[in-house]
C-alpha cells in the first residue's frame, strides 16, 4: 500500500502503567448531561441524550505530569471550559443495552470540551450544525487513560476545574442525567461504536471563559489530573 502523500499519524492517548497507546478512533461528546449545567445553558427537563462528534486530530494528549498546550483559536472571544470524564472504548458493537455496557469499556480518562461559546451559540440561534463552535483545532484535550480495573468507582467521582488555582467547576460524576450505561446504549443504537471511541460524557455547572495566559488544571478522583495552559 502506498499513498499519494504521507498520511496524518493515528492520534494516540497513552495509558497508565503500558508502553502500548490507545488509539483514537472517534471523538463522541454528549450534550448538556447534568441537570445544572442544562439550567445555566437555559434548559430544564431530563432531553433525550443527543451528541456531536469532534475530529480524532482535534485531541490535545497531555502526558500524565505535564502540562499540556493548546493554541487560543480564531474566530472566537468567548472559548469555554468544559470538564469531562471520558469513557474509552475498547470492545465495538452496536445496539449494546446499558447492562452490557460495562464490557465494552476499556478505560477512563480526564478530557476538555473546549467551545468557541459564541459562535455554538449563534449556530443554535439559526439552527446550524455546532461544528465550528465545538470541533475546532485542538478543541479536545485529554489526560492518560486508566485502565477500568485500576480506574475506582468511576460512577461517584468528584469532578473538577479550576483555572489559575480559582475553582471553576465542582461536581460529581453520579449527578449525570444520562449514565455511562445509558449513554453508551443510545450512542450505539445511532452508530456502530468502535474500539479507539472515546466518550466525552457531558460537563457539570460552571461554565465560563478563559483566556491566553490561563491555566486550567481538572480532575475525576481517580485519574491522573490534566493540565493545559492555553497560549
Ligand atoms: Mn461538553
Amino acid at each position: 500500500m502506498s499513498y499519494v502523500f504521507t498520511p496524518v499519524p493515528v492520534p494516540s492517548v497513552p495509558v497508565v502503567g503500558k508502553t502500548e497507546r490507545f488509539p483514537i478512533h472517534r471523538i463522541y461528546c454528549v450534550g448538556r448531561n447534568y441537570e445544572e449545567h442544562a439550567k445555566e445553558m437555559g434548559f430544564t427537563g431530563r432531553e433525550p441524550p443527543f451528541f456531536f462528534i469532534k475530529p480524532a486530530t482535534t485531541a490535545v494528549v497531555v502526558d500524565a505530569g505535564t502540562t499540556g498546550t493548546m493554541a487560543y483559536p480564531t474566530l472566537t472571544s468567548n472559548l469555554h471550559h468544559e470538564i469531562e470524564l471520558v469513557v474509552a472504548i475498547g470492545t465495538g458493537g452496536r445496539n449494546i443495552k446499558a447492562a452490557d455496557a460495562d464490557k465494552h469499556i476499556y478505560g477512563y480518562a480526564v478530557g476538555l470540551d473546549m467551545t468557541r461559546r459564541d459562535l455554538q451559540g449563534e449556530m443554535k440561534k439559526q439552527g446550524r450544525p455546532w461544528c465550528i463552535g465545538k470541533a475546532f483545532e485542538q478543541s479536545a484535550p485529554i489526560g492518560p487513560i486508566v485502565r477500568k480495573e485500576e480506574a475506582g468507582d468511576v460512577t461517584k467521582a468528584e469532578i473538577w476545574l479550576k483555572v489559575n488555582g480559582q475553582d471553576r467547576q465542582r461536581s460529581n460524576v453520579s449527578k449525570l442525567i444520562w449514565n455511562i450505561g445509558e449513554t453508551i446504549e443510545h450512542l450505539s443504537a445511532a452508530w456502530d461504536l468502535q474500539p479507539g471511541d472515546l466518550i466525552y460524557s457531558g460537563t457539570p455547572e460552571g461554565v465560563a471563559a478563559v483566556v491566553a495566559g490561563d491555566t486550567l488544571e481538572c480532575g475525576v478522583a481517580g485519574l491522573p489530573t490534566l493540565t493545559v495552559k492555553i497560549a
